[in-house]
């Protein structure tokens, strides 16, 4: 049996990595010139570390990831703490695993150096891009970008938030575009005087604004990421989210939220897109994967997780080879659906706490102020992770 995976993103080289462990035959079809990750950072739930357990490739990640002692959630108008989760004794007691962030760079690595030690059974292509699918008797005939036909047994396509897997089995059009916009920065540790929170994952929250910072690369770069919720968006603006809505949005922040934005980098910005939850990903041997499926807002930190969960399942599935394919792809779907969709819907919502002001903003505190640290009520049920089977 032939594989073709249409992306090589985190989901799509997850996937591969875990078929070709199971014995599949993978051809893996990246658009762009280079096999690669932006120079950002990911945080990564215990769940991640099962499947990444599984894959072959936690030592790498145990070499390679940083792992913080809190994540804590301080309120960016006041400077004060509002809620943290200590990541340690009862933490690593309850899941088994750790919680960790890493350089995409480094996790994309991990699974692209799992995937180059099959070389019997991976093939890595690039300038490669999937124009459109047709299947066939049980077979899928491909059109690369370029008018190049391949063909395979199946096709997953893990290419993205723009996915032309997902135009032609579902059709629904561009995402839906949120208007919270994220920039990004990351500093060598020497750059950083204010070292409160250096062994820790903090999100300082305020009224349509957020800054997250932690360490990468064994401790040795500060990762930063702010977000604003963009008024300018609101009112219709074309232009919105530029560096001057940022700092206006950040104005009436703590001193060290406010010197925290010269850590980021003004050339570049993600504007924030996800989309309703969508059953039917799957038609006869096609289906979709990671973000082309179920993209989400970053809210609870597992749109990579989710994609990396989604290529376990799949192999899973498809390792019972006497089943039809077909059949095994509705199966692989049917059990992604839901656990994918309330991560989707619950990012929102997280979006809305960590953004709050008012009164929202008072009982968030209040509520998070008494929660505790070793309560992990909230993402329990992401972080047990999933039970693969056939
Ligand atoms: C600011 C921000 C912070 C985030 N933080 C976290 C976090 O802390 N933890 C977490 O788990 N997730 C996080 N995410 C989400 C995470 O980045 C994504 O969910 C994840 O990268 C999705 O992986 P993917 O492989 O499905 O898609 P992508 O990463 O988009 O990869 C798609 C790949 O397909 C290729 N491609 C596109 N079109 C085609 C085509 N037609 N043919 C062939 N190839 C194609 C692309 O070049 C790319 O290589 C964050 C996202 C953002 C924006």
């Amino acid at each position: 049996m032939t594989i073709l995976i249409a992306g090589g993103g985190i989901g799509g080289i997850s996937a591969a990595l875990g078929l070709a462990r199971q014995g599949f035959k993978v051809r893996v079809l990246e658009r762009a010139a280079e096999f690669g990750e932006i120079g950002y950072g990911l945080q990564l739930g215990p769940n991640a570390f099962q499947t990444l357990e599984r894959l072959g490739v936690r030592d790498f990640m145990e070499r390679t990831a940083f792992f913080p002692n809190n994540l804590i959630m301080q309120d960016a108008v006041t400077g004060k703490e509002v809620s943290r989760i200590h990541l340690r004794d009862k933490f690593l007691k309850t899941y088994d695993r750790p919680y960790a962030v890493i350089h995409r760079s480094d996790l994309h690595g991990a699974l692209l150096g799992g995937c180059r030690a099959l070389p019997e059974l991976v093939s890595l292509e690039t300038n490669s891009g999937l124009k459109s699918f047709k299947q066939d008797k049980g077979r899928v005939q491909a059109t690369l970008d370029d008018g190049r036909e391949v063909e395979g047994d199946l096709l997953v396509c893990a290419d993205g938030l723009r996915s032309v897997g997902r135009q032609n089995i579902i059709g629904d059009g561009e995402p839906r575009v949120s208007g919270h916009i994220a920039r990004r920065g990351v500093v060598p540790l020497d750059d950083v005087s204010d070292r409160r929170f250096i062994d820790d994952m903090v999100i300082w929250v305020g009224p349509n604004l957020h800054l997250v910072q932690y360490r990468l690369r064994g401790g040795t770069v500060l990762n930063n990421v702010c977000v604003i919720e963009s008024e300018e968006f609101k009112q219709g603006k074309t232009d919105w989210g530029g560096m001057d809505e940022v700092q206006r949005t950040f104005e009436g922040t703590v001193p060290y939220v406010q010197d925290a934005l010269k850590f980021i980098s003004p050339e570049r910005a993600w504007a924030m897109c996800d989309r309703d939850p969508h059953a039917g990903w799957t038609r006869g041997n096609v289906t979709l994967l990671g973000d082309a499926a179920h993209p989400t807002l970053q809210y609870l930190a597992q749109g990579a997780c989710m994609a990396m969960e989604d290529g376990e399942v799949l192999a899973a599935k498809l390792s019972k080879r006497d089943r039809p394919i077909a059949e095994s792809l509705q199966l692989y779907e049917s059990e992604r659906y839901l656990r994918a969709a309330r991560i989707t819907l619950t990012s929102r919502f997280f979006g809305h706490v960590c953004h709050a002001g008012g009164g929202a903003r008072d009982l968030r505190n209040h509520l998070a102020g008494q929660r505790g640290d070793q309560n992990f009520f909230e993402v329990d049920w992401i972080y047990r992770g999933i039970n693969v089977a056939a």
